[in-house]
């Protein structure tokens, strides 16, 4: 290797000044079973920025565990010397109010298209970390004219991974494993600290240190115009989606972010097809409604976003797949065959990380390539949305978040929630914030203060209709419980940008306890994102809290007072596998991360509550509770077909019991986030129990619903939501709903930490 640097010195000077990741690191990259870890990529692209003049990296801040985050900076010397000045441009566009059209027209001309690719958001999805490096180097040395054409006209933003701590931990566990049985398998935990594939649900709520970090270089200090997210999904179906999105479309956006999402996605698949790549489908399975990704959120802030998705392999070993394997199944494609969307399906055959970093680079170029020849109309429509988001709005209208309120530090919450998304928002003197509505992100903050109301959308007469992507609401005042009201805005008022939130009272009732909670919550070897999202909320709100394996709880819990066993389907508890798996097939982890709860586990659970322990279940686990432990509540809802009751995530309203520990300082009504078919029944039980039904639904449907979509929403009348037991010495609270999903629900926080306040107090 080093003889062939030195033949590559002498014979190729430029080459070796400005080495290639493969040189550089001494891998080969693309390679089947071979992976760059974070570090590498990191230190690769420090290198580049050494090298040469079209490259600079940018440091957009820590990870969650203390990694650097990068952003790669690549144009040409001149607009990289000027960045400066098209950050202005990108601003003054973004925000046009009082630019005069003559001053708009010029800085049209002037500035230059910004251009954000990201990586590797879903660590597993590694290929497009390992492309990143070969592009980056690609545009680093080339001397064709196109090369330097689309740099003088683009300026592009590159982020080779948006989940740093992921990468390295997908790559560490890769190269542990490699050449044994256990070869491209997957993580026994989550591949980010908190969260795992809910990184990508994060991008209004901007829970994470990594989501928070992109939003303030997309959103405060670039602003680009074309935002591109690079996934991977799995191997059995097409090899790569590419926009136009699948129905339905949120009629509320700007109809040329779908024009502009189109043009660029044409483009991409139009490359590809030339390339004799096969499999591309566009209208599949993703949607242009939903608001929680990267990309998605762009939408209403007037960028322009759009997601790739290509076949997956096993990280980095190849894999094979037989033809009669390929299918159909979602969205945009029910049978495996050609149709209109998908006019070239792949026949099958080998597929290798190296495929889809070709894929994925191809796609890449043609990028630039659109970006270059639209630059003006990129930036022209970029102002014509932020104008029209100002006009659409009443003129004076705003939201009013007022001090007055039940619980301020949430409201100030989610005052600073939106001003981070560099929404605008104003102070009163007597502390009310002010959102007024004639503002560039407009769209944004009534998508974000409004109820949701699903677009019901049917591709054939009579056909049912298409299912939600992902959840299907987001209204922040109902989930944070905060007042939020639509009035005139006063005179007087301040912008404020530093908005700090004091503490919220229950948290701050917790802080007087005469002992702190020893809290555990369930981890299983099928890695749950609710038991990081729940890890998170305590480590968040200053609770200790230990993650327990199966092994660890079949050895005892008597070293707790609470046990939170988060949001998992009662199989998985039980043996680690559900019952009704379209595949029995599974693939064996690695012995040290077998198992599940078991009988062991359950007996465990038994007697730590037996003998004065709290369980605590969220969601799919009352389930579990119930079948294990005899406790007089069943699911009403239970083996419910989905023709019969459907509910992909909305906001419910529920009544509160005012007069429980559990319950302390909730109003009398809340919206609650439910997405399991769950809802209770409860009987009277025996002298050595106490039931308390905690909240119930309302007695008359129509009261159910507050934001979302749900089918069959007569099923849920006059049943219990959550309740409270006794049990031996001990207690069981079990919450049919999702009391802290995704770390968005601030006004069910409470009842999380009430009941963990309880289970340190006298029944
Ligand atoms: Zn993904």
């Amino acid at each position: 290797m080093k003889r062939l640097l030195i033949a590559l010195a002498i014979t190729l000077p430029l080459v070796a000044q400005i080495p290639s990741p493969s040189q550089s690191l001494g891998l080969e990259i693309g390679k089947d079973r071979v992976l760059a870890d974070y570090k590498q990529i990191r230190s690769y692209f420090r290198t580049l920025d050494a090298a040469s003049p079209r490259v600079e990296v940018e440091v957009l801040g820590k990870t969650t565990l203390g990694e650097e985050m990068i952003m790669a900076v690549i144009s040409s010397e001149e607009n990289l010397r000027n960045k400066a000045r098209i950050q202005e441009i990108g601003k003054r566009l973004a925000d046009p109010r009082g630019l005069s059209d003559a001053e708009a027209e010029r800085l049209v001309r002037e500035g230059k298209s910004v251009v954000l690719v990201t990586c590797n958001i879903h660590s597993s999805e590694i290929a497009s970390s390992q492309m990143a490096m070969e592009w980056a180097h690609a545009l680093a040395t080339a001397n064709d004219a196109e090369t330097k054409r689309r740099l003088d006209n683009v300026v592009l933003l590159l982020v080779p991974s948006l989940n740093p701590d992921g990468q390295q931990m997908i790559t560490d566990y890769y190269r542990k494993y490699v050449g044994t049985d256990y070869d491209g398998g997957r993580l026994p935990w989550l591949y980010h600290h908190y969260v795992g594939h809910d990184n990508n649900r994060d991008w209004y709520m901007l829970t994470q240190v990594e989501t928070r970090n992109l939003n303030r270089a997309v959103y405060h200090q670039w602003n680009p115009q074309l935002f591109v997210d690079e996934h991977q999904m799995g191997s059995e179906g097409p090899r790569m989606f590419i926009p136009p999105f699948a129905d339905p479309v949120d009629p509320d956006v700007h109809p040329l972010i779908w024009r502009e999402v189109n043009m660029v996605g044409a483009n991409m698949a139009f490359r590809l097809e030339q390339a004799n790549k096969s499999g591309l489908i566009y209208g599949y399975s993703f949607d242009a409604y939903w608001l929680g990704g990267t990309r998605n959120t762009g939408w209403w802030k007037n960028v322009t976003g759009l997601l790739l998705e290509v076949a997956s392999a096993r990280i980095a070993s190849p894999v094979y797949i037989e033809p009669n394997e390929l299918r159909g199944g979602s969205k945009g494609l029910v049978d495996y065959k050609a149709t209109v969307n998908h006019p070239n399906p792949w026949k099958g055959g080998w597929w290798r990380m190296r495929d889809i970093m070709d894929y994925e680079r191809i796609a890449s170029d043609a990028l630039l390539e659109l970006a270059a020849d639209r630059r003006q109309d990129l930036l022209r429509n970029l102002l014509v949305r932020a104008r029209a988001a100002v006009a659409h709005a009443e003129p004076g209208q705003a939201y009013r978040i007022p001090r007055d309120q039940r619980d301020w530090p949430t409201a100030q919450h989610l005052a600073w929630l939106m001003a981070e998304h560099n929404v605008e928002v104003r102070q009163a003197a007597n502390g009310d914030y002010w959102i007024p509505l004639a503002q560039p992100y407009s769209k944004f903050v009534l998508e974000m203060m409004e109820p949701q109301r699903y677009p019901e959308v049917r591709l054939q007469p009579g056909r049912d209709i298409l299912r939600p992507y992902d959840v299907a609401t987001w209204t922040l005042p109902l989930q944070m419980g905060v007042r939020v009201e639509k009035a005139a805005l006063p005179q007087g008022t301040t912008r404020v940008t530093d908005i700090k939130p004091e503490t919220k009272e229950v948290i701050a009732r917790g802080a007087k306890l005469a002992r702190k909670p020893r809290v555990a919550t369930y981890k299983p070897w099928q890695p749950s994102m609710d038991e990081g999202w729940t890890r998170w909320l305590l480590d968040t709100y200053g609770i200790p809290v230990k993650g327990l394996s199966p092994q660890d709880v079949q050895k005892g819990l008597s070293g707790f007072d609470a046990v939170i066993l988060p949001d998992v389907h009662k199989d998985i508890l039980a043996t680690g596998r559900r019952k009704d798996a379209p595949m029995r097939y599974e693939e064996a982890l690695p012995p040290e991360y077998r198992g599940a709860l078991d009988k062991a586990g359950a007996a465990a659970l038994r007697k730590f509550v037996e003998d004065g322990g709290t369980l605590i279940a969220f969601g799919d686990a009352c389930e579990y509770v119930i079948e294990e432990l005899n406790v007089p509540v069943r699911n009403a809802l239970a083996g419910v077909k989905p023709e019969d009751y459907t509910n992909p995530g909305s906001l419910v309203r529920l009544r509160i019991r005012p007069d429980h520990p559990v319950t302390q300082g909730m109003p009398s009504e809340t919206a609650a986030f439910l997405d399991s078919p769950l809802a209770f029944d409860t009987t009277a039980p025996a002298a050595n129990m106490q039931r308390w039904v905690l909240a119930s639904y309302p007695e008359d449907e129509e009261d159910i619903l507050l934001s979302g979509w749900i089918d069959g929403g007569e099923r849920l009348t006059r049943k219990a939501a959550a309740v409270a037991l006794t049990y031996g010495k001990g207690k069981v609270v079990l919450f049919g709903f999702r009391p802290q999903h995704r770390g968005q629900t601030h006004a069910t926080f409470p009842l999380v930490f009430n009941a963990l306040w309880w289970s340190v107090s006298a029944p």
